[in-house]
Parts: C-alpha cells; sequence; structure tokens
C-alpha cells in the first residue's frame, strides 16, 4: 500500500487519540466511587431487611405485652371481686373462706409471675427500639453518603465525558484526513491489536516495543516515502520519522 508520509504520520495522531479514547473508557468504567456505591448499595441491603427484621419482631413483641397486660388486669379484676366477697363478710364457712383466701394467693403469685413477663417484654422492646433508632440513624447517614458518592461518580463522569467528546471529535478532524484505504487498514489492525499504528524510533517498533533486526531495518531504509511499511512482529503500520534512526 502507498500512502504519503504525512498521511502516514496522521496515523501517529490517530492513534495518540485511539490511546486517549481508551485510557478515558477504562477511567469511566474503574472509577472508584462505583465500586464504592457498589459497597454502600450492598450495606443498604442489609440495613433494609434488618430493619424488616426489627419491626416485626417489635411488633410480636407489642401483641405479646397487650396478651400479658390483658391476663394481669383479668388476675387482677379475679382478686378484687375475691377480695370484695371477704370484705363484704358474704363467706363465713370455714372451709369456703379457707379456700377463697388460697385462691387469692394464688391469683396473687400469677398476677407476680405475670408482671414480671410484662416487665421483660418491654425490656426488650426498649433494647429493639434502640436497635430500631441505630439502624434508622445509619441508613440515614448511608443515604446521605451515597448521594455524595453518586454526585462525586456523575461529575468525573461528565468530565471524562466532555474530555471523550473532545479526542472523538479531534480523531474525526484526523481520520478525515486520512485516505480511505490507508485509515481502513488502520481499524483492521487496531481491532485486532488494540493499536493501528506506532512509530519506528530508534529501530524499535513502539507497537511491540521489539529492536528491529538489520535484515527487516534495511528494508525499510530501502522502501521508498510513500511505501506503507508493517512491523513483521507485531503487524502494526510502522511510521518512520526523522527519529527513526534509519
Ligand atoms: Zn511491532
Amino acid at each position: 500500500m502507498k500512502a504519503s508520509p504525512q498521511s502516514q504520520l496522521r496515523l501517529l495522531e490517530l492513534a495518540d487519540l485511539d490511546a486517549e479514547l481508551t485510557r478515558l473508557d477504562h477511567r469511566k468504567h474503574g472509577l472508584p466511587e462505583i465500586a464504592e456505591l457498589a459497597g454502600m448499595e450492598a450495606r443498604a441491603g442489609e440495613l433494609k431487611d434488618a430493619l424488616v427484621v426489627t419491626e416485626t419482631e417489635l411488633s410480636d413483641l407489642a401483641r405479646e405485652q397487650g396478651r400479658a397486660e390483658r391476663d394481669v388486669d383479668q388476675v387482677r379484676t379475679r382478686i378484687d371481686r375475691d377480695r370484695a366477697r371477704l370484705d363484704a363478710g358474704q363467706v363465713s364457712a370455714a372451709r369456703e373462706l379457707a379456700s377463697l383466701q388460697s385462691e387469692i394467693e394464688s391469683l396473687r403469685r400469677r398476677q407476680g409471675d405475670l408482671e414480671e413477663v410484662v416487665l421483660e417484654l418491654m425490656e426488650r422492646r426498649e433494647s429493639l427500639d434502640t436497635r430500631l433508632d441505630e439502624l434508622t440513624a445509619e441508613r440515614e447517614r448511608l443515604s446521605a453518603d451515597m448521594t455524595a458518592v453518586a454526585a462525586r461518580r456523575d461529575a468525573a463522569i461528565s468530565e471524562i465525558d466532555e474530555q471523550a467528546g473532545k479526542a472523538s471529535s479531534q480523531r474525526e478532524g484526523v481520520a478525515a484526513e486520512v485516505p480511505a484505504d490507508l485509515l481502513k487498514l488502520y481499524e483492521q489492525i487496531r481491532d485486532t491489536r488494540g493499536v493501528g499504528a506506532a512509530m519506528l524510533r530508534a529501530g524499535r517498533c513502539e507497537g511491540c516495543h521489539l529492536t528491529l533486526n538489520t535484515v527487516d531495518l534495511n528494508q525499510i531504509r530501502a522502501a521508498a516515502p510513500d511505501e506503507v511499511v508493517r512491523c513483521e512482529e507485531c503487524r502494526r503500520i510502522l511510521v518512520r520519522t526523522p527519529e527513526s534512526g534509519l
């Protein structure tokens, strides 16, 4: 293939811009904020689950406490009724009296037990309330942090997009000055090798970083300036410049 030395030099500009675009793309996808947000989202999911569990436990406990308190009330009512009977002197037979007194005793014990249950339930609710507050506070902090990180990510992305936009339009301009057949070859090599053209600098291919052997160098020396030469190692287009060491 033939192309003017100026067109060949354009390929180096193109390769620089392509490298810049690749670098920007990597930076965009590898932004630390992306990984940070993923970690935060995972934590937010854990918090959401923990909140559901805690809220369910709390409503179960509230129901249980309500039941225990109603039991206490019932027992208390019965004690009051028994006591009223005693106080009114309605019971006179000794056996009946003893039985009523023993019932009151046993009801009091039962009341004591139930009140202990209520107390225990209240303590458990208190510690769950504390946990709920902690989880809620963490969720709020996390949500604010996530908003901040997402804003940083978006700012970084729009800065990268802006740079990529500039590089893309520059690239269009440079590509427009490269003959179609040479551009096609460059694109084909770029598709398979990532980089389509490299400078020959001091006898070394800047694409694969290998020093050319004497035979290849002599062939390139002998080639006309408008001959498009390729690296024998990596097959990239080798662009000659005054720094090529020829
Ligand atoms: Zn090479």
